[in-house]
């Protein structure tokens, strides 16, 4: 299913202009349009999903395939040391274009940019087995 105002399900029917990586039955993979470093990827499901809630569990399987199949042969074409495989799922965590996608950004050692762990100041080492706990009753709960 696509959604006519979606920049994302226009790529995957080719109605606008992408370089794309790899796809498959259920995802395609592109380059992104602004990369945060060179090789930077998305990997989208070929049905419009807004989050990674909204996919079908086919579709969850075909975006994580895709990655799997990626990671390694952009690690190796671009001759990275690793990377960086992330989500911004919704807006509040950066979320812009709202079809879900998976970016893949290749990392070296000494690109300066840290883990994903360097976005957030708060982290709490002091934090209780009870509170751990209550978050996972509350999860449970649900
Ligand atoms: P978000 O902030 O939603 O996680 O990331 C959206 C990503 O999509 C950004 O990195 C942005 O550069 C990329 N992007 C947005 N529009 C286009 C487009 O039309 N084509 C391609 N290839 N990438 C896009
Ligand atoms: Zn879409």
């Amino acid at each position: 299913m696509r959604d006519p105002n979606c920049i994302f399900c226009k790529i995957v029917e080719d109605k606008v202009p992408s370089v794309k990586v790899y796809e498959d039955e259920h995802a395609v993979a592109f380059l992104d349009i602004a990369p945060l470093a060179n090789g930077h990827t998305l990997v989208i499901p070929r049905n419009h999903a807004h989050k990674i809630e909204d996919l079908s569990e086919t579709d969850n399987r075909g975006v994580w395939e895709l990655v799997r199949i990626v990671v390694p042969r952009l690690t190796e074409a671009m001759a990275a040391e690793g990377m960086t495989v992330a989500v911004n799922n919704g807006e509040a965590a950066g979320q812009e274009v709202h079809h879900v996608h998976v970016h893949l950004i290749p990392r070296r050692r000494d690109d300066g940019y840290g883990p994903i762990h360097s976005l957030f100041k708060g982290r709490r080492p002091e934090v209780t087995i009870p509170e751990l706990e209550a978050i996972v009753h509350r999860i449970r709960a649900i």
